[in-house]
């Protein structure tokens, strides 16, 4: 017997792969005895928000994602199919179909026996699959604080965005950290004065995501928005992340008025975090606001800058990359309280950490997909980031090792890391047969 905790997106993954093993299941969820602020159902995989699962084509990288996952025989892509509803080139769903499919097929498993109750610790001795999400219970979050150490569990996260570093104009920034600390770790956009009241009224007329009432607390967490520092006054921002002391910009010989600092997000320096800027700005109005930075006018963005009610664990210090955890290796962590972002994401490390429970449940050595394909480069990043300043992460050709050569063209370029990477994943499925 293996456990599963939380019906989600992850949950019911794990829950099926295991159970379409031959392996008896149990599947702990506390719906509808106790909701959470979002589920609005006793249904499993509800949809709590959009009932888009991102892009189909192969060229985007959530359409890549859901290709792998179909490979990998996803019971949520299954369900999307079935349950699709026209959006252009989105999957989209009927969110009731789509639930009420997964529902049925759960509990009409014969291996797979529903529980309907909170879990408020880990069942000691067993193999055990914790797939709570982004709004796992009070009780047991505070149960895994203890278990996995006071500093180890995040409830809100607050994202900056995410750029491709090649599509930065890096004639009109430079490199280096403050007062020459650090070496080149920062990319500097310098501002003059008037590119700053540019952006300063940009950003202040710009349109927000307000804020749902369970999210409220989060402003006492130190995870303040760039947008409401700057409704402070018009200095805030430059004693804040535009910061200009310590920093020279070299074509000038003199200190810029304001600067933006990015830092490299992974080791390959294919994606740069715009450092501070944390936002509730709708994600249009990031790119209209943010574009007005020198440097950033053609951006684009892998992650959009976000600030939610979040549960997740400082996986890159807690977890394998089979999704076992370190200190533990027969509990796994799917979903969003890894620190993946978003319902395809979450669904596809479900996949994985079901096929790992039951490599351990045979004794079997637990395995991931290659980094070249984009499961693989998420269980990349999400144990391998930088632990102190992690934060979820979603689907991205960033996460994805660069080509081999040259190639020209943005959609050239992601149509072969698509391609190399569904080749991989069929290669990597037919080496585990
Ligand atoms: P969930 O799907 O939330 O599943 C976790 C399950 O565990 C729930 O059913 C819950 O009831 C159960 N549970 C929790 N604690 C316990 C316990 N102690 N015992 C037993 N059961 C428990 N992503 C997108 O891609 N698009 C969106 O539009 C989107 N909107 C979101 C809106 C909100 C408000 C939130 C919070 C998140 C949103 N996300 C969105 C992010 C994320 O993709 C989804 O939350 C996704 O459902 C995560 O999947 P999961 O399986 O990790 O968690």
């Amino acid at each position: 017997m293996i456990n599963v905790i939380g019906g989600g997106l992850a949950g019911v993954e794990a829950a099926w792969k295991i159970a379409e093993s031959g392996i008896p299941v149990r599947l702990f969820e506390m719906r509808p005895k106790k909701m959470t602020p979002a589920h609005k159902t006793d249904k499993f995989a509800e949809l709590v928000c959009s009932n888009t699962l991102g892009g189909k084509d192969i060229v985007t990288p959530r359409g890549l994602l859901k290709k792998e996952m179909e490979l990998l025989d996803s019971i949520v892509i299954e369900a999307a199919k079935k349950s699709e509803v026209p959006a252009g080139g989105a999957l989209a769903v009927d969110r009731d179909k789509f639930s009420e499919f997964i529902t049925e097929k759960i509990e009409n498993h014969p291996l797979i026996e529903v529980i309907r109750e909170e879990v408020t610790e880990l069942p000691k001795g067993e193999i055990t699959v914790v797939a709570t999400g982004p709004l796992t219970s009070e009780p047991f979050s505070k149960y895994l604080q203890n278990y996995l150490g006071e500093e180890e569990l995040h409830f809100y996260d607050a994202i900056s965005p995410i750029v491709y570093a090649d599509t930065i104009d890096y004639s009109k920034c430079f490199w280096g950290s403050r007062y020459g600390k650090g070496g080149d770790d920062y990319l500097n956009c310098p501002m003059t004065e008037e590119e700053y009241e540019r952006f300063y009224n940009a950003l202040m007329e710009a349109e927000k995501v307000p804020l749902k009432d369970f999210e409220r607390a989060c402003y006492f967490e130190g995870c303040m928005p760039i947008e409401e520092l700057a409704e402070r006054g018009k200095q805030t921002l430059l004693f804040g992340p535009l910061k200009p002391v310590g920093l020279v910009d070299p074509r000038t010989g003199k200190r810029p008025f304001a600067v933006v600092q990015l830092r490299k997000e992974n080791r390959e320096g294919t994606l740069l975090n715009m450092v501070g800027f944390q936002t509730k700005l709708k994600y249009p109005e990031q790119k209209r606001v943010f574009r007005l930075i020198p440097g950033l006018e053609n951006a684009e963005f892998a992650r959009y800058g976000s600030i939610h009610r979040n549960t997740f664990i400082k996986s890159p210090k807690l977890l394998l990359p089979t999704l076992q955890l370190k200190k533990n290796p027969e509990v796994l962590f799917a979903g969003q309280i890894t620190g993946v972002e978003g319902y395809p994401e979450s669904a596809a490390t479900g996949i994985i950490a079901g096929m790992n429970a039951v490599r351990l449940y045979k004794g079997e050595e637990p395995i991931y997909p290659p980094r070249e394909t984009m499961v693989g480069a998420l269980l990349n990043y999400i144990t391998t980031a930088d632990e102190k300043s992690f934060q979820p992460m979603n689907a991205n050709f960033g996460l994805l090792p660069p080509p081999e050569r040259k190639i020209k063209g943005k959609k050239e370029r992601r149509k072969y890391l698509a391609e190399r990477a569904l080749r991989e994943m069929e290669r990597w499925l037919k080496e585990l047969v």
